[in-house]
C-alpha cells in the first residue's frame, strides 16, 4: 500500500490489526470530504477476521448511512461463517475521531465497538474506538499504555440484524 498522503497515523493499536487500520485510514482518506463507513466481522472468540468499506449513501456530506443492501449481504455473509458484525467505522474528514451529537443520538447496536477516524490538532489522522450506549461514548483505547486489558472482545448471539 502506498504511504499516507495525510502523514503518520495515529491508531486504535492493540485493538485492530495494523491492516485493519489502513484500511480505514485509505477509506477516510479516498472518500473525503464525504464521511467514509464500513463494518468489521468478528469470530467466536471476538476477534477481528474481516473488513467491509462499504458504500455512504447519506446525502449528506457530514452525516453516514451504511448502504443496506451492502449491510444485508455482509450479514448473511458472517451468518453463513459463524461470525457477527461486532464493529461499525465511520469517518470525520474536518472533525475530532470521537462521537459527534448526531452519533450519539442513533440507537446503535450496544455490543458494537465504534471506530471513529477523524484528525488530531496537527491535522492527522487518528482512529479511536469507542462504545456508544444510551446516548454516551465510552473510549475503549484510553489508557491502553498502562496495560488494560483488550476491549474487543464481544459476546456472540445469533439474533437477526
Ligand atoms: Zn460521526
Amino acid at each position: 500500500m502506498a504511504a499516507n498522503p495525510a502523514g503518520p497515523v495515529i491508531a486504535a493499536r492493540g485493538l485492530l490489526p495494523d491492516e485493519m487500520s489502513r484500511i480505514m485510514i485509505a477509506d477516510a482518506v479516498e472518500s473525503a470530504p464525504k464521511e467514509a463507513c464500513g463494518l468489521v466481522l468478528y469470530d467466536q472468540a471476538g476477534r477481528p477476521t474481516r473488513i467491509y468499506r462499504t458504500n455512504n449513501i447519506h446525502p449528506d456530506e457530514s452525516r453516514f448511512e451504511v448502504d443496506p443492501v451492502q449491510h444485508f449481504r455482509i450479514i448473511n455473509e458472517a451468518d453463513l461463517a459463524g461470525q457477527r458484525i461486532g464493529a461499525l467505522y465511520h469517518s470525520h474528514p474536518h472533525g475530532p475521531p470521537r462521537p459527534s451529537p448526531i452519533d450519539l443520538a442513533i440507537d446503535w447496536d450496544p455490543e458494537w465497538v465504534h471506530y471513529l477516524i477523524g484528525r488530531t490538532l496537527t491535522g492527522k489522522w487518528a482512529i479511536r474506538a469507542y462504545s456508544i450506549r444510551d446516548g454516551r461514548a465510552t473510549c475503549l483505547d484510553r489508557g491502553r499504555r498502562r496495560g488494560s486489558a483488550p476491549m474487543t472482545r464481544l459476546s456472540v448471539d445469533n439474533r437477526p440484524r
